[in-house]
């Protein structure tokens, strides 16, 4: 038994300014594949484990991978999928097709384009071909999807740690499709409501049960795979909301029952997600508060500048109010190029003023004008072997400087602000390590996400606060300007 994979991963915000071109994309073939994948937790790690597991041949023909951003340039989405197909086609005879796609990939010529990916694919194969896809709960989920492949596997947890499971499911799915063992049927259920980013943390109130729940059915007779997914809120396109996908083994009564009970108790749950934070100046004082009580460290939240969510990585907002505040002990993380290319300039001990940040659009707050001493000078590549956020093992930032900045006052602390040449969100706290900076002994950590951040700060912390950010992730529903989505959808209208 032969399985040929393909694997294509862009999350796009179309609320950030500007499209992500190809050359965003890091293309890897075969044997690449497998390096990077081995040792790592992502579906494609549980593809591979898959194949050993349930003894097929696993031909790992394409990946494409992108850091999210702006939406996908209509040239850059059509090389894509002629290079998904050709790909798949040249793995020569093959029995079946593992597809790991985001689920939230919008291109310039298509507003659900793995969708499109994957009707491409199944127009190359044919109706025979057994197809099994992955997606990540971060998705805009139609109903075109659902109709082109055999099942749909969605990661239950976010922070994203069990991708490799996911990965093995399918494997699982496929393996018993292609000895005739399984006959996979779906229900699919789009529900009028989207859960704010803000609550979507599977391991805590309120969504915690209603998703450890989907295991539970996960263990009827029958059951293959039971999906919901998040939504990703970013995405201006018909199908943003959250969407219910049950598999069964050729039992379509037994997946629609499954698929109306579980999209009955998540509308049940809608008058809890209200979303109520702090504004940047309260969110800054909360932790200094914290911090003064040795509650620490502390971590502030930009949820408006989450680079896991596509925004700049440069946003100041949260920068700003440490400074005025006259905080101590903290860091901040800024992609910024150029002030990298200043601190190169000036060397490890120069001291020098430049500005930083706020530099890509109009939306993450204005450069921010600051004085300090490059610490530190590095090629930005970091190694996480924990399961963290996206089971990535290899990180990497681009070259990078570790600006000290001094204590505002006698007796207080040093700060730092981690210049980077790549936009990198905060998955791991190798990020920071790898730069000399020791986590657990400052007083405020700063984050651009939303809930990722958490599987790898968690452990560390004393505590954490969301800060109301503007940005091209905000969550605010009074800054939000949606024009695709469907009418009345709860989560963008209902709520104070
Ligand atoms: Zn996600």
């Amino acid at each position: 038994m032969k399985i040929a994979t393909g694997h294509i991963i862009h999350e796009s915000n179309t609320f950030a300014p500007g499209t992500t071109p190809l050359g965003a994309f890091v293309i890897r073939r075969g044997d690449e594949i497998v390096r990077e994948h081995t040792g790592a937790h992502t579906e494609v790690t549980g593809f591979l484990e898959g194949a050993v597991t349930h003894v097929f041949e696993l031909a790992p023909m394409f990946s494409a991978t992108a850091t999210p951003s702006a939406i996908v340039t209509a040239g850059a989405f059509d090389w894509l999928a002629d290079e998904l197909v050709s790909a798949l086609r040249a793995a020569g005879k093959i029995d079946g097709i593992l597809l790991a796609l985001h689920g939230a990939f919008v291109s310039e010529n298509h507003p659900n384009a793995d969708a499109e990916f994957a009707r491409r694919v199944r127009e190359a194969f044919g109706p025979d071909m057994p197809i099994v896809l992955t997606h990540d709960p971060h998705s805009s989920i139609g109903e075109d999807v659902v109709r082109q492949v055999n099942a749909l596997v969605i990661y239950k947890t976010n922070p994203h740690l069990d991708q490799r499971q996911i990965g093995l499911q399918a494997a699982g799915i496929i393996a018993g499709m292609v000895r005739g063992a399984v006959k996979p049927v779906m229900a699919y259920r789009s529900l009028p409501m989207m859960i704010n980013i803000v609550h979507q943390h599977t391991s805590a109130p309120p969504l915690r049960d209603l998703w450890r729940a989907l295991q539970v059915y996960e263990q009827q007779a029958g059951v293959l795979a039971a999906s919901m997914s998040l939504c990703y809120q970013y995405s201006d396109v018909p199908a943003m909301g959250n969407a219910v996908v049950v598999v069964t083994d050729n039992n379509q009564a037994q997946a629609d029952a499954i698929a109306d009970e579980l999209a009955a108790k998540l509308w049940a749950l809608r008058e809890e997600l209200a979303v109520h934070i702090p504004t940047v100046h309260d969110a800054v004082a909360q932790a200094m508060d914290a911090a003064q009580q040795k509650q620490t460290p502390q971590v502030i939240v930009d949820i408006g500048d989450n680079v896991g969510g596509g925004s700049a990585a440069d946003g100041t907002f949260i920068l700003t109010e440490l400074l005025a505040q006259r905080a101590d002990g903290w860091v901040v993380t800024l992609a910024d190029p150029k002030a990298v290319q200043a601190c190169t300039m000036a060397g490890i001990g120069a001291t020098l003023s430049l500005d930083v940040g706020g530099a890509t659009d109009e939306m993450h707050g204005a450069p921010v004008r600051v004085t300090g001493r490059v610490k530190c000078l590095h090629d930005g590549r970091y190694e996480e072997r924990a399961a963290r956020h996206g089971g990535v093992r290899w990180g990497n930032q681009g070259l990078c400087a570790l600006l000290e900045l001094a204590a505002p006052a006698p007796g207080g602390e040093a700060s730092y602000i981690l210049l980077t040449t790549a936009r990198a969100a905060p998955m791991s706290l190798h990020q920071l390590q790898s730069v000399g900076i020791e986590p657990g002994y400052m007083k405020i950590l700063t984050v651009k996400a939303a809930i990722a951040w958490k599987a790898a700060y968690e452990p560390i912390m004393a505590g954490f606060v969301v800060a109301d950010t503007p940005g091209a992730t905000q969550v605010n529903p009074k800054r939000w300007h949606y024009r695709n989505v469907r009418k009345n959808l709860f989560g963008l209208e209902g709520w104070p």
